[in-house]
């Protein structure tokens, strides 16, 4: 078989650990067999980053601006423990913070759904992709205590020096406490629009929730922005394609999940996208089969696996042991990115690669050929338990039937 061939390369972001490890054997086993890969390659792994000064990491998330789509391996957030264990000059920041705030993107998770793994809900059919507003609110919240018989009060201080004040309360009868939060216009208009690009692309109903009949000026602006960027910029393509967009308020957002079918996007304010994204994700079963993609409002994609670099396992691959660390995630991030690359290259070679290369993980699934996570999770059949190395020689087999190669 002649290899795939790319036009625009791809932003590979390398990352650490057991990810670090199994992102090598994807590539070597899956990938360069059959594509002929061009990746802008990008080294976040943490040593890298500490020799660069980070530089690594600005300079990676500006490739992806330019080439408008990455893959990003998992990489460590460092800790005052890993300032110790490596060594590191400065107590670097999370790199997927520094890649969001340069992209300006939102980041949507999503699950990948196998027969024999049942999600909690027994009424959900299809993934529930959760996309969260990540700047803001109660995240950058500035916040004291009060003492008795002391008032708080809002102030605003306008450019010219003229003050707007309100009363929030008089702590007559008891201390308390305060806590003051903002948000952007700016930036809940780029978080709308990224969803709704993001509706548009993967063509799912998109819900938005929030509590705009208590927070009448907080909560209503946000509403407010969603519904007139909706009106002006996507409401046509949305009528077009079939899907719709709704806004509904928290409570009943919640209550309208628990008892949907599932396929549908639902953006959350950043409070509410921190909680519900972990009920939803554990719901659907395990978070090694959870993807992640960051979206910019102009239509710039970073995919990756939502979980982090696997370092229990990771210790015990440098003792020489085997691990049964489950790839899927970090697979569907490269076949998430090939597919989007061959969509706007127009190479449906390539886009034909990744749903190939999804399908052989699903094939392996289904014969009932796991990882150790996915294995007490299983029913309906008797699971074998693999090595990460066995089951990426398992899904190379099944790839290789259904590329025909
Ligand atoms: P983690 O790497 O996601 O692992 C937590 C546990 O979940 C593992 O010990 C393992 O359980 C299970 N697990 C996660 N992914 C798995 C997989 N692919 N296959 C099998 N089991 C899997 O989270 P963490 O231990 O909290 O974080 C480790 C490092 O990752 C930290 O330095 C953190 O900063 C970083 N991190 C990075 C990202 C990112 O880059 N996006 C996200 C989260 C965390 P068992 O040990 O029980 O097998
Ligand atoms: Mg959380």
């Amino acid at each position: 078989m002649e290899k795939i061939r790319m036009k625009t390369p791809l932003v590979e972001m390398d990352g650490d650990e057991m990810t670090r490890v199994i992102w090598k054997w994807i590539k070597e086993i899956l990938i360069e067999p059959y594509v002929d890969l061009k990746t802008e390659y990008y080294d976040l792994g943490l040593v890298r980053r500490n020799e660069t000064d980070d530089r690594v990491t600005v300079e990676s998330a500006e490739a992806a601006l330019k080439y408008g789509v990455a893959v990003k391996c998992a990489t460590i957030t460092p800790n005052a423990a890993r300032v110790k264990e490596y060594d590191l000059k400065e107590m670097w920041k999370s790199p997927n913070g520094t890649i969001r705030a340069i992209m300006d993107g939102t980041v949507f998770r999503a699950p990948i759904l196998v027969k024999g793994i049942e999600p909690y809900i027994p009424t959900w059919k299809a993934p529930i992709t959760i996309a969260r507003h990540a700047y803001g609110d109660v995240y950058k919240n500035s916040e004291m205590k009060v003492p008795e018989d002391a008032k708080a009060e809002l102030v605003v201080t306008d450019r010219d020096g003229r003050e707007t004040r309100q009363l929030i309360h008089s702590f007559d009868t008891s201390p308390g406490i305060v806590q003051g939060i903002h948000n952007l216009d700016a930036s809940i208009a780029s978080f709308a629009r990224c969803a709704f690009r993001y509706a548009v692309d993967t063509k799912q109903i998109l819900w938005f929730a929030a509590k705009d009949t208590i927070s009448k000026t907080y909560d209503h602006r946000f509403k407010d922005i969603w519904a007139e960027i909706y009106e002006n910029e996507y409401k046509a393509q949305f009528e077009q394609l079939g899907i719709e967009y709704f806004y509904t308020l928290i409570d009943d957002a919640v209550a309208r999940v628990m008892r949907s079918e599932g396929g549908f996007i639902w953006a959350c304010k950043n409070y509410d996208g921190d909680v519900m994204s972990d009920m939803v994700s554990t719901a659907f079963g395990s978070l090694a089969m959870m993807t992640s993609v960051l979206v910019s409002p102009d239509g710039k994609y970073e995919y990756e696996a939502a979980h982090g670099t696997v370092t229990r396992h990771y210790y015990k691959y440098l003792k020489g042991e085997e691990t049964s660390t489950n790839p899927i995630a970090t697979i569907f991030a490269w076949s998430g990115a090939f597919r989007k690359r061959g969509e706007m290259d127009n190479l449906p070679e390539l886009v034909n690669y990744a749903d190939q290369l999804e399908g052989a993980c699903f094939d392996t699934l289904n014969e009932g050929l796991a990882t150790k996570d996915l294995v007490n999770l299983m029913e309906g059949l008797t699971p074998k338990c693999l090595t990460s190395a066995e089951f990426l020689k398992a899904i190379r087999e099944r790839l290789e039937k259904r590329l025909g190669a």
